[in-house]
């Protein structure tokens, strides 16, 4: 065995274990979400944070930035998307990423995260901006400084960000630019709002009224994971519990835990949100085993894991071929909420497109126009060029324009979501760029994969996962995000598909 085979081997193992070191933190931040008595808060804070540390040391260690130089002047970088390449490669961005950050910001950094959190909270209850507007502002001055570290940062990747944005997209989004995502969600906005403005013109409708009536939480829970288990998600290599957020959290090769809540007023919380996690969680029991704890067995991107929740959640779960199977079932396991009620006024309830102010209760179509509202706006306070002063009114200014609301207060407006709070600045694109991505290969599929409904509507999803498996999850960080999308479909990213769907979707939601 040659000396730098041996070097990778070692680069292996170390990952493997930073991985294993990476799980135990998984298990812990599962656990405090779902089990934790309230007093253990303490020492769980006391655990996690050594875990992370302990993660962190061990992964910006010189010896992972020797083993990385040695290999990549080595020959075994030769084809570019053999698993070495992109072990190496990836471990690389990760590496200088890690590393680029002074100690000392790292440590004002989560400073100001436990403080700015917990003013946004007070805020928030209040519907107080002031309160939280002096924060923000910290926080913004602390993300441009952490940006301008990745941007002055050495190493000779000619596909280096070069604005604070893209430096803090990258994140989140590896190689994804603004600019791109600018391009491509003009075209969506384009669309959209006129489309959005005609269904509320045509007046508010009743349909959904179905969806609230009661449903008994232990019926939810056995009809979700019937629904779940049907789909593919693999009991045996997982998990379905309660917590106040729901998430999905992939702790490792045969484990990944799904969560969700239950309110028996509501049908779609639970039941579309477990697709949701469900989808998350496909994903995770799809990535190859053996290649845990590296790049070949990890995520490409937080895009990418948002397109596998959204295509199960909407493109599958919500279509016609999906509930031709379900319906009876449901009609069947509700009893007297779904008397009465046929399969087409289901589906229009499930279709129903109206303007609102909560993103995360927004239908699939306006969703979309939350989303680029937050990608502007962030993307402006980042460069200042919107103060943090005139954040609200121009919040309000555009919910107005683009769907047609008046925000009644800060609470239900710009106060509303965590991620600023929390300095996630480049992390809003990821859900729309999910939604583009479900589209573009949802459509691919149906193409590549003969009467993908008929399968649907005797209730086989074993094509379309095994579909996923092959073309996204087994790849790992293989390719990026775009380089994926490209090889899958033979098409760059683009708005065309997702609108496809939409207008659908309201012809759907605007029949009943
Ligand atoms: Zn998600």
């Amino acid at each position: 065995m040659s000396n730098t085979q041996k070097t990778y081997d070692r680069l292996v193992t170390e990952l493997k274990e930073i991985g294993l070191l990476g799980s135990v933190g998984g298990v812990l931040g599962w656990d405090e979400q779902v089990l934790l008595p309230d007093k253990g808060r303490e020492l769980r804070a006391g655990q996690s944070g050594l875990i992370a540390r302990l993660h962190h040391e061990r992964f910006t260690s010189p010896l992972i930035g020797q083993m990385l130089a040695e290999l990549e002047s080595s020959g075994l970088l030769a084809d570019p998307h053999g698993d070495v390449a992109v072990n190496v490669r990836q471990t690389r961005r990760s590496y200088d990423r890690a590393t680029t950050l002074p100690a000392e910001l790292v440590e004002r950094m989560s400073r100001t995260e436990v403080h700015c959190q917990q003013a946004w909270v007070e805020a928030r209850k209040k519907s107080d901006y002031g309160h939280f507007k002096p924060w923000l502002e910290k926080m913004l001055a602390l993300k441009r400084e952490e940006a301008q570290c990745y941007l002055s940062a050495g190493g000779d990747q000619s596909d280096r960000p070069t604005t604070l944005y893209d430096a803090l997209l990258e994140g989140f989004e590896p190689g994804e630019r603004a600019e791109n995502l600018r391009r491509v969600f003009a075209e969506l906005r384009a669309e959209l709002v006129p489309l959005i403005e005609e269904i509320a013109g045509r007046g508010k409708s009743d349909s959904a009224e179905v969806l609230h009536r009661r449903f008994a939480r232990d019926q939810q829970e056995q009809f979700a994971r019937e629904a779940a288990a049907k789909i593919g998600f693999d009991f045996e290599a997982g998990r379905l519990d309660v917590s106040a957020h729901p998430f999905c959290s992939g702790i490792g090769p045969g484990d990944v835990r799904l969560t969700t809540r239950y309110r028996e007023d509501s049908f779609t919380d639970a039941f579309f949100g477990v697709l949701h996690e469900a989808g998350h969680g496909l994903y995770h029991q799809g990535l190859p085993a053996e290649h845990f704890g590296t790049p070949c067995g990890s995520p490409v991107s937080l895009g990418i894991h948002e397109s596998q929740s959204r295509m199960w959640e909407n493109l599958v779960g919500r279509g016609r071929a999906f509930w031709n199977y379900f319906w009876p079932k449901a009609q069947e396991r509700f009893g007297a909420a779904l008397a009465g009620v046929s399969m087409d006024q289901w589906m229009g309830a499930i279709h129903r497109v109206e303007p609102s102010l909560i993103r995360v209760e927004a239908d699939e179509a306006t969703y979309n126009l939350h989303i680029i509202l937050r990608f502007e706006l962030e993307q402006a306070l980042l460069h200042g060029d919107l103060s943090v002063d005139d954040l609200p009114g121009e919040w309000n200014r555009r919910m107005k324009q683009d769907l047609g609301v008046d925000v009644p207060d800060d609470a239900r407006g710009c106060l509303q979501d965590i991620h600023w709070s929390g300095g996630m600045i480049g992390y809003f694109p990821t859900y729309t760029l999910g939604n583009l991505y479900a589209a573009q290969f949802f459509e691919q599929a149906k193409m590549d994969l003969s009467d993908l409904e008929g399968h649907f509507s005797r209730g086989d999803f074993v094509p379309l996962r095994e579909w996923l498996r092959e073309k996204i999850h087994s790849q790992g960080k293989r390719y990026s995000a775009r380089e994926l999308a490209q090889k899958i479909t033979g098409q760059d990213l683009s708005a065309a598909p997702l609108m496809r769907h939409l207008r659908e979707v309201a012809q759907i939601g605007g029949a009943v």
